[in-house]
């Protein structure tokens, strides 16, 4: 195994907790993963959820999510097989494709439906959410879609293929940066016996999601569909490696260390922001609103 040459004071988080997630489902009946559940917003802030899919019966998502509403945050969804469509309130829609990325900025709030374009085959992927500052939870909802061929990849000479979704991956830049947060969103394609490292600010809670194979980060195996909770050690990096192929997502980002008020899909600080949210929604607020493409 050839570990990639460091600087000498490289040093390598460890792994605090394996989680397996909870299977559940969600919108009309979508079969998922939740993986990063209430339990750990606060451990993992600025994260909020972490859903994975992987369905090949098409019973398992057909149904897809239709209409309903967010406010307070951002959703990310990564398309690894499958095609979803999104509408929302103020009239666009989008296709989402393998490979593809959806950053959504709710914001003060949107209504949207994100269903398959597909009638079989495999659906996978993932949806990320990522907290915004409370400065930042009622600013204008806005949404980019990115296909594939726009997200950055690069090959290391050991074979390690790495798409930064957001972020910075040994120089590349990837297809969003956020200022407040911070988050680094990788898919990392390891080939069997090879490794990857990562810097990763040590005040910035980080994990691993392995969808393909087992890994191994500092002596711990992560088996396959596991998240990894990287402790918050002072380390400078963390290291992934390969005992067979593999694939994971590597997420990180600076937590805010706000309140979180979570009612469904509306994040706020404050109990009395979750009522006036309900408020807006009953009010049609969010049907009224307008939502860029960005
Ligand atoms: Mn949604």
């Amino acid at each position: 195994m050839t570990i990639p040459t460091s600087p000498a004071d490289t040093t390598y988080r460890s792994v605090e907790q394996l989680v397996r997630g909870i299977q559940t489902s969600d919108g009309a009946g979508v079969r998922l993963t939740r993986v990063l559940t209430q339990n750990l917003q606060r451990r993992l802030d600025p994260f909020l959820m972490l859903d994975a899919f992987r369905n090949d019966n098409p019973d398992d998502y057909i149904g897809g999510f239709p209409d309903h509403p967010h406010r307070g945050f951002e959703t990310v969804t990564y398309m690894i097989a499958g095609r979803m469509r999104h509408h929302d309130s103020a009239g666009n829609e989008g296709l989402l494709g393998p490979g593809g990325a959806q950053w959504m900025t709710a914001g003060s709030g949107l209504i949207h439906s994100e269903l398959p374009e597909q009638e079989a085959g495999l659906m996978e992927g993932f949806q990320l959410w990522v907290n915004l500052p409370s400065h930042d939870k009622m600013i204008s909802p806005s949404y980019r879609d990115i296909p594939s061929e726009a997200i950055p990849e690069f090959t290391l000479a050991n074979g390690v293929r790495v798409r930064i979704i957001a972020g910075v991956s040994h120089g590349v830049s990837g297809a969003v940066q956020r200022q407040t947060t911070e988050p680094l969103f990788l898919d990392v394609h390891l080939p069997s016996g090879s490794s990857f490292e990562q810097p990763i600010a040590p005040n910035h809670n980080a994990f691993t999601y392995t969808y393909r194979g087992n890994v191994s980060i500092l002596g711990t195996t992560v088996p396959d569909r596991h998240m990894a909770i990287m402790a918050n050690d002072g380390a400078s990096s963390i290291c992934i490696e390969a005992v067979e192929d593999a694939r994971l997502i590597i997420v990180a980002g600076k937590p805010l260390n706000e309140p979180i008020a979570q009612y469904g899909p509306f994040v706020m600080n404050t109990a009395d922001e979750i009522q006036q949210t309900l408020r807006d929604y009953r009010a049609g607020v969010f049907e009224r609103s307008t939502v860029k493409s960005v």
